[in-house]
């Protein structure tokens, strides 16, 4: 057992580590060590809550702990770098529904002896907590299955949808007003579980609208909702390092659901309204037959084509991730740097399926950070580029977000590839990424297509290097 002032001084030792956490994730070069200070952090916030905090049901405590650490070291094991978005969206629901456990413990607490104002700020906190944790829980399960493929992409464009949220906000904000007026009155049960059924269903009918190009804001959104539902937990519980911690997520959440928006080029309460973006990954249906023939290149005449260039620009992709073709890549790009090539990495702020994940690949191959470049340092680049390789990517090298304004990832900034002396992209069909909108990009005279899983025909070209 530690006294009140070793807490209070853990609880400001583990806020400052948050902190240094987040900034070390803001750079590849300094993210491990801000993984650390996350893990510091945690480890001290955790103890000092146990030792410090906790007073009773120690064997309960421990029994959870041993369980959820188990069933989080397993997954977290197991998982694929391909599922890691999904994880994350799974890992959003858990913070949701444990806002929502807590929120309805800490009603029914018999020992609960707040009065008067400070029992109507109690029903409040409660009333926020389990709002935005039902929101987070069930938008993220949608989320999930979204990601996971388990759900369609397409958006759910249910008639009048606007004004079935309008109904839903109200009908939340009704029964919570009931809530907390039959609570002073010893009730409230029943509004409360409305309440958190409405939002259940609020948060099932906004990510369900939303369309499959757009995902990237709502995980980055659900990520900053999961922040405030964690915060809220804090404000039952009076725990000030789960409010403080839970509003770092919010607040660095909300800011890259901005920075996601800025390079989808979308509005925040467009994409929340829904109606972007159309299936998942689907074949095309014809779309490609209009479009003209493609032309077909082998991975010795890829090797040729690199070897003879002086400006290589590697556009990685979702595909990438899958084929698990970072590594090749990587001696692919030490070999052409050593036959003089100048080898470049652009990356698109949405590429793959989560912030950051073609960074994170690259980052494990070891592909040095000063070759890999934001989108916005390399696209004014391309005609001086004698060969862009597009590594199973799709939507972000779409011109069709240029040139097609009916088209519903119209607007949204892509990597400028064809303005380049020729495209090489590897693909092992025809089939349309995760927006689910055929590419021009493929059709054109300058784009040679290189059909196969990217390790496989890489693996080649790396062979004939
Ligand atoms: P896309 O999903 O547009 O395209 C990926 C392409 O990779 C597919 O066309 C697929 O074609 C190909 N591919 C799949 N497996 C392999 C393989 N083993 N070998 C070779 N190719 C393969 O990915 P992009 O990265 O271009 O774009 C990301 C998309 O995901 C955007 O629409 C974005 O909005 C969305 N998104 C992004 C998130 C984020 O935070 N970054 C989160 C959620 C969604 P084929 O099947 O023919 O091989």
């Amino acid at each position: 057992m530690i006294n009140a002032g070793i807490v209070t001084v853990s609880y400001i030792t583990a806020t400052v580590l948050f902190i240094l956490a987040l900034g070390g994730l803001s750079h590849p070069e300094t993210a491990r060590r801000g993984n650390w200070f996350g893990i510091i952090g945690m480890a001290i916030a955790l103890l000092a809550t146990v030792l410090g905090v906790v007073t009773q049901h120690y064997a309960l405590l421990v029994g959870a702990l041993l369980i959820g650490g188990s069933i989080g070291l397993v997954l977290a094991r197991r998982v694929q770098m391909t599922q890691m978005p999904e994880l994350v969206a799974v890992l959003h629901s858990l913070v949701g529904i444990a806002a929502v456990a807590v929120g309805f413990a800490n009603f029914m607490d018999p020992d609960k002896h707040f009065v008067g104002i400070e029992l109507t700020i109690h029903d409040i906190e409660t009333y926020l907590g389990i709002l935005i944790g039902a929101l987070t829980f069930s938008g993220s399960v949608i989320a999930f299955g979204k990601l996971s493929g388990r759900i369609s992409g397409s958006p759910l464009l249910l008639p009048a949808r606007h004004w079935l949220n309008l109904l839903l906000l109200l009908g939340a904000i009704w029964f919570g007003r009931e809530f907390v007026l039959q609570s002073a009155a010893g009730g409230g049960m029943t509004p409360l579980v409305i309440m958190t059924i409405i939002s259940l269903l609020f948060g099932i009918h906004m990510v369900m609208a939303i369309g499959g190009a757009d995902m990237p804001v709502v995980v980055s959104m659900l990520n900053s909702y999961s922040g405030w539902a964690a915060s809220a937990t804090g404000f039952m519980l009076s725990n000030d390092l789960l409010i403080v911690t839970g509003a770092l997520v919010g607040s660095s959440g909300a800011i890259l659901s901005y920075i996601m928006c800025r390079a989808m080029n979308r509005k925040f309460l467009a994409v929340i309204a829904g109606g972007f973006g159309t299936g998942g990954g689907a074949a095309a249906s014809g779309g490609g037959a209009d479009q003209g023939e493609v032309v077909p290149i082998d991975a010795q005449e890829t090797a040729a084509l690199l070897a003879g260039a002086k400006e290589v620009m590697i556009v990685p992709g979702y595909g990438m991730a899958v084929a698990q073709a970072q590594h090749t890549v990587f001696e692919i790009t030490r070999v052409l740097r050593e036959k003089g090539v100048n080898v470049r990495f652009g990356i698109h702020p949405v590429a793959g399926r989560m912030p950051g994940h073609m960074n994170v690949l690259l980052a494990e191959a070891r592909v040095p950070y000063d070759i890999v470049f934001e989108m916005d340092e390399v696209n004014d680049d391309f005609p001086e580029v004698d060969v862009s390789v597009i590594i199973g990517a799709n939507d972000i090298v779409n011109p069709s977000a240029q040139e097609e304004p009916d088209s519903p990832i119209a607007g949204m900034p892509v990597l400028e590839v064809w303005k380049g002396a020729t495209s090489i992209v590897l693909k092992r069909s025809m089939a349309t990424g995760y927006a689910g909108v055929q590419n021009p990009l493929f059709f054109k005279e300058n784009t040679r297509m290189l059909f196969g899983d990217a390790k496989e025909t890489l693996d080649e070209v790396l062979k004939t290097l």
